[in-house]
């Protein structure tokens, strides 16, 4: 049970977590804070939280769980507006979609990882953001990867789990580089791709023809293109390394793909497309529509 808890960044993940805890009845105060007052307010009006401060460091006064879930390029600020403030005994934890990157800004901002943060990304999500996108089962039945340092206190990751399984999710734990590269690979490259097709045809001369005639496959493959470009660009980022691995992958792939096209190799093309067939049909099997459509 949360006493009090401190939400940083309320938009579609923070106030997903705030509403399924409410609605589990498991924390008895919800406190908001945001850059902007009038959004921090219709977080008021939806009831996702009590009440909200714009100052990060008075926010989290007398909190007990502080969850920070702020685009990845403005974690650092908010740790170092944060950390003269926290109480004895606060937790807390974050929701950023790359994990390298936030353990180093806290060391920055911190001088150390205390052991009262725990690093946490939900595997969960929308294209949609701010708090109107925010719902209490956004987190139900999906994953959330915890990946805790050496310095990170026993009872401090099992809170955090206990929040997170409060909320309706499975909580897994891995290794603060394992999880860059496993999400670089299944999340962050077909954003990347997607963002970049989406560009490309738009930029071509006869874009409207082309929008106009795009049917399912288009539609399916290129949702994720309307995900948030901020965070998009902090993910690119701040996950630079990892991702630009998997794009070297991919260009070979492609590479392979063309090849076989230009040399009207139709086994090879099959042998590809019937692996990849096999493959995806084995992800989708147990996978819940809505996890398919979510998944980040
Ligand atoms: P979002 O809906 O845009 O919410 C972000 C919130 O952060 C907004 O309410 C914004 O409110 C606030 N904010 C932005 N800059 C801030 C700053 N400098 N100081 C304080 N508050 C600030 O984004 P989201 O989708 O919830 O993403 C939040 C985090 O979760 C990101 O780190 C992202 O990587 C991670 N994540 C996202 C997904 C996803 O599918 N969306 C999935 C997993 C993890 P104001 O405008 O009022 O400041």
């Amino acid at each position: 049970m949360i006493r009090r808890l401190c939400v940083i960044g309320v938009g579609l993940i923070g106030g997903s977590l705030a509403r399924a805890l409410r609605a589990a009845g498991q924390v008895d105060e919800i406190v908001g804070s945001s850059r902007n007052a009038a959004h921090l307010q219709r977080a008021v009006d939806l009831g996702v939280i009590d009440r909200f401060d714009t100052d990060p460091a008075s926010a989290v006064q007398g909190a007990d769980m502080v969850f920070v879930s702020v685009p990845l390029g403005a974690m650092s600020g908010v740790f170092a507006a944060i950390k003269d403030s926290l109480d004895a005994g606060a937790v807390v934890t974050d929701g950023g979609s790359a994990k390298g990157c936030v353990v180093a800004d806290v060391r920055r901002a911190l001088g150390e990882v205390p052991p009262w943060f725990v690093p946490g990304h939900p595997i969960a999500g929308t294209e949609q953001s701010g708090v109107d996108a925010a719902f209490a089962q956004l987190y139900q039945g999906r994953r959330i990867i915890l990946t805790p340092v050496q310095e990170t206190d026993s009872a401090a990751l099992a809170r955090v789990r206990a929040m997170w399984e409060a909320a309706g999710a499975v909580v897994n734990e891995m290794g603060v580089a394992h999880h860059d590269e496993v999400l670089a690979a299944t999340s962050h490259l077909p954003h990347v791709l997607a963002f970049a097709l989406v560009e490309s045809l738009a930029r071509m001369s006869e874009q409207r023809e082309i929008f106009e005639y795009a049917a399912g496959g288009f539609r399916d493959f290129t949702r994720i293109a309307s995900s948030d470009p901020v965070m998009w660009r902090d993910i690119c980022l701040a996950n630079a390394e990892a991702i630009l691995a998997m794009i070297d992958r991919f260009e070979e792939d492609i590479a392979v793909l063309a090849a076989a096209i230009r040399d009207h190799d139709g086994e090879r093309l099959l042998a590809i497309f019937q692996d990849a067939k096999a493959a995806r049909d084995a992800f989708a099997v147990g996978q819940p529509a809505k996890a398919e459509k979510n998944d980040r």
